[in-house]
């Protein structure tokens, strides 16, 4: 079950472990885009955390929102407007005070599909996406299969670490890294890596709760 404390105590790890991982986002950026992917994603959530203080949120869905429409406004790269998409759409689909497994599951779907129509990256274009495909599918699967919010949102983390881990033999076909073509090859995705982060942050959060 995630509530609104929860939702918040979320996107706080996230901003925690972005802080902490800025520097390795910006390296992995540097190798196949332009460097900013610390800087990018340090910039949104520190924003969102600002933001949701004192926002005085009556759903879950409201947390998501704001962090979203702080994302895009707040970021200059892609993955602002990405990952506030992302958030945004989540948003929109909780309008509850608080969510179980299976509405939380819906909402991931809900964030993907958003994202997948503004930025047309399918599986395997080594983007965000390649984590967080992955991380759905073994959520909404653990979540069918009747299991509690930590033991879903565990394996979400682990399987977006794994979609991580693959995306370094990819050839990039979306985003900066896509200019490089073959040259692209060899290298992790960094928004693949920042999805893992907000997975396992996810997961974190539920398990102290
Ligand atoms: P920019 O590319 O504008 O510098 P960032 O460096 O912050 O923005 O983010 C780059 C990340 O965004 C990539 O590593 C990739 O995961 C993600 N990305 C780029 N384009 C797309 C897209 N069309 N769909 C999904 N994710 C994308
Ligand atoms: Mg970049």
């Amino acid at each position: 079950m995630v509530d609104i404390t929860l939702a918040e105590a979320w996107i706080q790890a996230i901003a925690t472990a972005i802080d902490r991982h800025k520097d390795h986002l910006t390296q992995l950026d540097s190798a196949i885009g332009d460097a900013d992917h610390g800087f990018n994603m340090h910039r949104g959530f520190s924003a969102a955390r600002i933001a949701l203080d004192g926002l005085d949120a009556a759903t879950v869905g409201a947390v998501f929102v704001k962090t979203g429409i702080t994302l895009v406004s707040s970021v200059g790269g892609a993955s602002g407007p990405l990952y506030g998409t992302v958030f945004r759409g989540m948003g929109g689909a909780l309008d509850v005070p608080r969510a179980d497994a299976g509405q939380f599951a819906h909402a991931l779907a809900v964030g993907l599909e958003r994202v997948q129509k503004l930025g047309a990256a399918q599986p395997g274009d080594k983007t965000m996406i390649d984590a967080y495909l992955p991380a759905l599918a073994d959520f909404r699967q653990q979540a069918e299969h009747g299991a509690d919010f930590a033991t879903a949102a565990d394996a979400a983390a682990r399987a977006a670490l794994d979609g991580m881990e693959a995306t370094t033999p990819l050839r990039a076909r979306k985003g900066r890294a896509s200019y490089l073509g073959a040259r692209s090859i060899g290298h992790q995705d960094p928004g693949a890596a920042s999805t893992a982060l907000i997975f396992r942050a996810l997961a974190d959060v539920v398990r102290a709760a």
